[in-house]
């Protein structure tokens, strides 16, 4: 067990109260509209570390941001295109909180278009398109290794409708594969969903549910994180999948870079409404991690740090309580982000929340009572 630092004794923070924070109604209704730099509002808690530290050399022009987010990585893993790189059976609360069987396939197929700078999907990607038959092939590989299961993930690292990731001649063929599922989730970026999405939509058996990485709904971060579209863009979307019968699914970084602790716990609580807002039947909380290479030289210019166990609890509280729709936290290699003795509790926690999709007793821990530095 690692030693705890004052400042990593944190979970308090499960009972901050955002409406007790020191900005005025029209600052925080500016700050929120992107029109009053963070770093500007004397003596408040939203002060934070959003100015770019020039030594950084993080660019403002996003061509020159897409070079940089890609001269910070390293090498990307050896795959095959015949082979998904994972696959894996689990269960998933469903609507009405049933329990689905669900498989999850993480295909292999060309590297995304964008270079979101949080982004570390590219590490199992390949450099070019795979040949026709290949993400079939991938899918009835997995399928066979994997028990039943009533809903199928289909994630392939960026944007499923992007043709030069997977063909559009393939999608007759994906969909006879996967006609015994009631429900196909894929993902994709809010500029690729339009007619490809539709053609696919039109040939499944059954429901589709799209996933969208909002991130955050915090607009001058999201320009920051180089995602490339905006909120008014990511509303289009959404509607563009409701009014074509699709379900949306969102994901959202719990404090995503130049955001402190506290700002990252609001910001989080505030793209849960804004997602729940545009009809997301579905929301997942991500911590935010480093190990792409640019996550790690903003972490070193102390513009990133990862959050904490209890800040996933606090967001997940909050969605929960919203009753809107189901919310999941992310609690896939949970342990990088342990700060205290109850971490493991503190996880187990979610993952039971995650299964019955209803807050449970908070974790006791007199190691983590105090509310941390908002730094
Ligand atoms: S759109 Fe998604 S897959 Fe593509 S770079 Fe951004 S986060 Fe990564
Ligand atoms: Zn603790």
């Amino acid at each position: 067990m690692q030693s705890l630092s004052p400042v990593a004794r944190l979970p308090a923070w499960a009972n901050i109260q955002v409406s007790n924070h020191p900005l005025s109604c029209e600052e925080r209704a500016a700050w929120e509209r992107g029109e009053v730099e963070s770093g500007s509002i004397a003596g408040s808690m939203f002060i934070q570390s959003s100015t770019i530290n020039p030594q950084l050399g993080y660019p403002d022009d996003p061509a020159a941001r897409n070079r940089w987010v890609v001269s910070m990585r390293g090498e990307k893993n050896r795959l095959d295109p015949e082979i998904p790189y994972a696959y894996l059976w689990e269960e998933e609360a469903g609507e009405n909180n049933r329990l689905l069987p669900t498989a999850t396939i993480l295909l292999t197929n060309r590297e995304c278009p964008y270079r979101c700078l949080m982004c570390d999907l590219w590490k199992n990607t390949l450099d070019f398109t795979v040949p026709l038959g290949a993400i079939n092939q991938q899918i009835k590989v997995a399928l066979s290794n994997l028990p039943s299961a009533d809903q199928i993930k289909l994630y392939n690292a960026g944007s499923f409708f992007d043709p030069s990731a997977i063909p559009l001649e393939d999608y007759l063929e994906i969909a006879k594969t996967i006609s015994e599922f009631g429900r196909v989730i894929v993902e994709s970026h809010p500029s690729l969903i339009g007619e490809n999405c539709l053609r696919f939509n039109s040939i499944l058996s059954g429901k589709l549910e799209v996933a969208i990485g909002l991130e955050t709904a915090h607009a001058p971060t999201l320009e920051k994180l180089n995602k490339r579209f905006s909120l008014d863009d990511f509303r289009r979307s959404a509607e563009f999948l409701k009014e074509n019968d699709i379900d949306l699914r969102v994901f959202i970084l719990l404090r995503p870079p130049f955001m402190t602790e506290l700002e990252g716990i609001e910001w989080a609580k505030r793209s849960l409404d804004f997602a729940f807002d545009c009809g997301a039947k579905v929301c997942s909380l991500i911590p935010t991690r480093s190990g792409n290479g640019a996550m790690d030289a903003l972490e070193k210019a102390g513009l990133f740090s990862q959050p904490s166990i209890g800040s996933l609890e606090t967001a997940m509280e909050y969605g929960l309580e919203l009753k809107k729709g189901r919310v999941f936290a992310d609690t896939w290699d949970i342990e990088r982000f342990a700060a205290c003795v109850c971490s493991s509790a503190r996880a187990a926690r979610m993952h039971n929340m995650n299964r019955i999709q209803r807050i449970t007793v908070k974790v006791d821990c007199e190691m983590c009572g105090e509310i941390p530095d908002a730094d």
